[in-house]
């Protein structure tokens, strides 16, 4: 059925408090819209409930993000491309601006809020889980005045939650004190972006003294609102991370959850997904624990032999000799914090240099200029490329040749996990790319795999 749009009516006021006195006047006559990315989805079905519609887009009040002592107070109006692109998000809340990253395209992310994933409540929503674990608070305003609630509580049921009539959520608090944890999260969906997760899970965890001293571990599409996993959590705090630790917390989770069958998925995969998350889970912050030896060994190596063990996980000596003068780095938190700070900064011909190092997505053969280990590591990263039918691996290798021609450079993407298909779809996409949006796509990519390689790096 397709809407009208003579049947609507669209108010932008300038003012926050304008919005909230419209609300009052007629409680639950004034749909608020923000982004519109949900909203306008129901509009294009003539499943859209209301017929007046006031815009949040772009307020002043809800699109800033304060950075306090002890608290980031993000405005409910702020993108995901606001997210993404703030430090301290992306350095404290490394969940939150990932799921930033995962949510649809980047059409959607800069139009998409936060406020808006919030009240649509969806079981599936990407950024709920990593609220969750960071344990958030809402600041919800009416023309009553303003109440502040704990995150956790307001989902009440399938698409149910605290929120009253004339109220809208005005800013998400995230408390300062997780900086130092290690965090994981994964989506499990068709893709990672432009797809509805099967199961996406965000973890939180601190390991002391050779056991989790605190861990937060969180799950989506997997009840009916997304969950914390209270259980699983308080039988693995205070407990060693082994192998029968691990098979328990696999079992516990599975068990805690409730899962339903739908076009996405079925109850069965889902609880199996998530006890694997769980387990992957533990298996990471375990790997954590290692990678701290490595890192104390290397912060006591002169700087020359410090710069020469990071180098293959980037190859930009610059970015080599940078990360190399930040030491010490006590955990994988702050080292991976200094790699993308460091290398978001470096100009184009150190960015040129790393990309230098790759060989050709499907080709084997390193370029000259790779290590042994560079080489051995790409091999890795492209070893689903590499299973390529005959038609795509040549596509593969026409596209490789078009987009050197056109750029002047090796194309760069994060292979790792990929199909060659899905690489040559994005190669396709990016191809029609002007210069500089696709030497940051390419930067972007190569951010990627510095990250997966200095955890390779930590884990060995
Ligand atoms: C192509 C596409 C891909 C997508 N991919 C993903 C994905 O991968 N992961 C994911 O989680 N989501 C995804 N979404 C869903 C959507 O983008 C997000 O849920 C987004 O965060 C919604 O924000 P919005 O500002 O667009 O909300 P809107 O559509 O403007 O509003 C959504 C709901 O929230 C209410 N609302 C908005 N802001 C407030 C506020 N401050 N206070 C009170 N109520 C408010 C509105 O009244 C409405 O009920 C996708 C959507 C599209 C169209």
């Amino acid at each position: 059925m397709r809407s009208d749009p003579a049947e609507y009516e669209l108010v932008a006021p300038e003012s926050l408090a304008a919005v909230v006195s419209i609300l009052a006047e007629k409680p639950g006559e004034w749909l608020p819209i923000a982004g519109g990315t949900d909203v306008m989805v129901q509009y294009a079905a003539g499943k859209l409930p209301a017929r007046r519609l006031v815009s949040l887009w772009n307020l002043p009040e809800l699109r800033r993000i304060d950075v306090s002592q002890t608290e980031v107070s993000v405005g409910a109006g702020c993108t995901y491309t606001d997210l993404r692109e703030h430090q301290t998000v992306q350095r404290e809340f490394p969940l939150l601006a990932t799921a930033a990253r995962w949510t649809g395209g980047v059409a959607n992310q800069n139009r998409g809020t936060l406020g808006g994933n919030i009240v649509n409540a969806s079981p599936a929503a990407d950024s709920l889980p990593a609220l969750l674990v960071y344990e958030a608070d809402l600041i919800l305003i009416s023309f009553r005045g303003e109440r502040r609630i704990k995150y956790v509580d307001f989902h009440t049921g399938y698409k149910q939650t605290l929120l009253s009539a004339d109220e809208l959520i005005r800013a998400i608090c995230l408390p300062r004190r997780f900086a130092e944890y290690i965090a994981y999260s994964r989506k499990v969906g068709a893709r990672n972006a432009q797809a509805i997760s099967k199961v996406c899970i965000a973890g939180l965890g601190r390991i002391g003294g050779g056991v989790i001293e605190d861990i937060h571990i969180a799950a989506g599409s997997v009840a009916p609102t997304p969950v914390r996993l209270r259980e699983t959590e308080r039988f693995l705090q205070g407990r060693p991370i082994d192998i029968a630790l691990v098979h328990q917390a696999r079992r516990i989770a599975a068990a805690e959850i409730l899962p339903i069958d739908d076009i996405r998925s079925t109850s069965t995969y889902r609880s199996a997904v998530l006890g694997n998350l769980v387990a992957e889970f533990l298996q990471t912050l375990s790997a954590h624990e290692r990678g701290k030896d490595v890192l104390a060994r290397w912060n006591g190596l002169s700087a020359d032999e410090a710069a020469r063990e990071i180098l293959d996980c980037c190859g930009s000596a610059a970015w080599a000799q940078e990360i190399t003068a930040r030491r010490p780095l006590k955990n994988e938190p702050s080292l991976l914090a200094a790699s993308d700070e460091i290398w978001n900064s470096l100009p184009m011909q150190d960015w040129l240099e790393a990309f230098s190092k790759h060989p050709r997505i499907g080709e084997r053969k390193a370029p000259p200029a790779a290590s042994s280990k560079s080489a051995e590591w790409s091999a890795q990263e492209q070893k689903h490329a590499e299973l390529a039918e005959n038609s795509v691996q040549t596509a593969l290798a026409k596209g490789n040749a078009e987009y050197e021609s056109k750029f002047g450079r090796v194309f760069i993407v994060c292979a790792t996990g990929k199909t060659a298909a899905e690489i040559l779809a994005i190669l396709q996409l990016r191809m029609q790319k002007e210069e500089q949006t696709e030497l940051r796509e390419a930067a972007e990519e190569q951010r990627k795999i510095t990250n997966l390689r200095l955890e390779k790096w930590l884990g060995q």
